[in-house]
């Protein structure tokens, strides 16, 4: 609506019925036209928009916008940093519909001559069109492994005797993905590519096709590149092999040779024969980056790694209580429906207050209260009570010490100010890590794959500190953040840190989530000891009252 000159007032008016939205505990598609007009900074216009929601699934004025709107805009729109009015002032008065025009303009000079363009927003504006640039193309890991098995359900119902499996980054499981890999056997390539053929979904690209290798794009909004790699039965296990791993996986020398020559030379039953022949332990496809794992595989040394059932509850999670979408008790009976045995709740602090709900102290008291009385009516079953304290500008927490207290633990996470250069983040986080009520640091960078970058910092300092402070790492299980990035992981447990796989539920739909900080846990090698949340409630409690108890001493 700003981007086509809609009035203000009515803006304005759409952003305060959204605030108000949000905090209501009604069902918005279950109610009537004249129940809806009933909720506080819902409008007669807006009610009639909800409404049309509820009844046709769609919204005509939005579409109309959508329509009118340069779909390179669009794109433009979906990245951080960029507001809608600074994207109004570039489209009308440089006509700047795309990030290229965008980024053409600013080479000209002719941005920096705008009016609210000084250096400092057209270097940020750059930096984020250089983000987008790489990240083309690409798509998160949970939207690649969903199309990933879908293709793969549909060939293996459509090619009789057919045998097939994810290969290179997508078995890899990459925290973003630009093409999806399989390897396929069945009785013939013709046969594959004739099947393959008949995919209204996938186009071929026969340019960059050949007789063992058939390359494509999946037709959707974002267009993702897939490959197949034809195999043989007999080859099956030596190509998935080669296919999976990286290349310094593959290449890497050990004292009886290399996979990749050992998988070209001969024929094996399984994956797990090809590492016996030459006496490795087996490597779980997702380790197999050529780093850490090449020496525990040769020693015999790698760790049993954690896995989706080893997880025994979710902490830092919000309810209505913040900026979540249920109440503490469904969030509660949800966890314990699904067998969890606690939940940490972690809603934000007061420093928050204006954009995801955050707490003053009295509502921190209420809370309590509340989780003291459900912790009663659910035993065994436990609510932790946690905040999501946000680190200020200077790293200090946003309450006082005696409110900090009050808490069985507080996540510290960055949620504002994120234009930082290296040392000052580093600096921020080593204040708050520093802080004797920290438990736990939340999303590390504040990245949004594909979306923002998230700000520099210096891990290694950073993990260190940890490691100094008793301060766990955690994994944010959030597809779109899968922050700390995995890559350094492995070093945060050489360092002895414990790290917490978390959700960040802000709904019950939210824990599903838990899937993919353990993928993430995984590839660096995380295992069910080093995981805080694959304790039993008794020695996670024990654990945070013994953390406590040196704040006092
Ligand atoms: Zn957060
Ligand atoms: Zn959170």
């Amino acid at each position: 609506m700003e981007l086509h000159n809609e009035n203000d007032f009515k803006i304005k008016s759409y952003h305060n019925a959204v605030y108000n939205l949000e905090r209501t505990n009604q069902k918005l598609t279950t109610l009537s036209l004249q129940d809806i007009e009933l909720i506080e900074g819902v409008g007669k216009g807006i009610a009639q928009i909800i409404d049309e929601i509820n009844q046709t699934g769609n919204l005509g004025k939005l579409n109309e916008l959508k329509r009118n709107t340069p779909k390179g805009i669009l794109k433009l729109m979906k990245l951080r940093g960029i507001g809608s009015k600074k994207l109004k002032t570039l489209w009308s008065e440089l006509g700047v519909d795309s990030a290229d025009l965008l980024a053409e303009e600013i080479a000209k000079g002719n941005v920096q001559k705008l009016k609210g363009f000084g250096n400092k927003t057209v270097e940020n504006i750059s930096e984020i069109l250089v983000f987008a640039k790489e990240a083309e193309g690409y798509i998160h890991y949970a939207d690649a492994e969903n199309l990933a098995i879908d293709i793969k359900t549909q060939i293996e119902s459509s090619i009789s005797d057919v045998q097939i499996e994810f290969a290179g980054k997508l078995r890899r499981k990459w925290e973003i993905i630009n093409q999806l890999e399989f390897v396929v056997a069945a009785e013939s390539p013709m046969v594959m590519d004739l099947a393959l053929l008949k995919f209204e979904s996938i186009q071929k690209t026969p340019s960059k096709s050949g007789l063992f290798t058939w390359r494509g794009v999946i037709i959707s909004n974002e267009p993702v590149e897939v490959v197949f790699h034809f195999s043989t039965k007999e080859k099956f296990h030596s190509t998935l092999l080669l296919k999976t791993g990286s290349q310094a996986h593959l290449t890497h020398t050990f004292k009886n040779g290399s996979l990749k020559k050992t998988a070209e030379s001969n024929t094996f039953n399984s994956e797990e024969e090809i590492y016996k022949a030459l006496d490795l332990t087996f490597c779980e496809p997702e380790i197999r980056e050529g780093n850490w794992e090449l020496d525990f595989a040769e020693n015999n040394e790698l760790p049993t790694l954690v896995e989706l059932q080893d997880i025994t509850g979710a902490i830092h999670n919000h309810s209505k209580y913040s900026d979540g979408e249920n109440t503490l008790e469904e969030m509660a009976v949800f966890c314990q429906q699904q067998g969890y045995q606690y939940l940490g709740i972690s809603d934000h602090s007061k420093a928050t207050s204006f954009y995801a709900n955050g707490m003053f102290e009295e509502t921190v008291k209420k809370q309590h209260l509340e989780i003291d009385a459900l912790n009663k009516n659910l035993a065994p079953f436990k609510i932790f009570k946690g905040i999501e304290a946000d680190i200020l500008a200077d790293g200090s927490l946003d309450y006082d010490n005696e409110t900090l207290a009050s808490f069985d633990f507080v996540v510290a996470s960055i949620h504002s100010g994120l234009n930082m250069d290296i040392t000052k983040a580093t600096n921020r986080l080593l204040t708050a890590i520093a802080n004797p009520h920290t438990t736990m640091l939340g999303h590390i960078t504040g990245r949004l794959l594909l979306a923002r970058k998230g700000y520099p910092i210096n891990h290694k300092i950073i993990i260190d500190a940890c490691a100094t402070y008793g301060v766990i790492i955690e994994i944010n299980a959030h597809p779109k953040r899968l922050d700390i990035d995995w890559r350094w992981i492995n070093y945060a447990l050489d360092q002895g840190v414990l790290l917490s796989i978390n959700p960040d539920a802000h709904a019950t739909d939210g824990f599903k989530d838990m899937y993919y900080g353990v993928c993430v846990g995984r590839k660096g090698g995380l295992t069910k000891e080093q995981t805080l949340n694959t304790w039993s409630t008794e020695k996670i409690e024990t654990y945070f009252n013994e953390r406590k108890l040196k704040i006092k001493s």
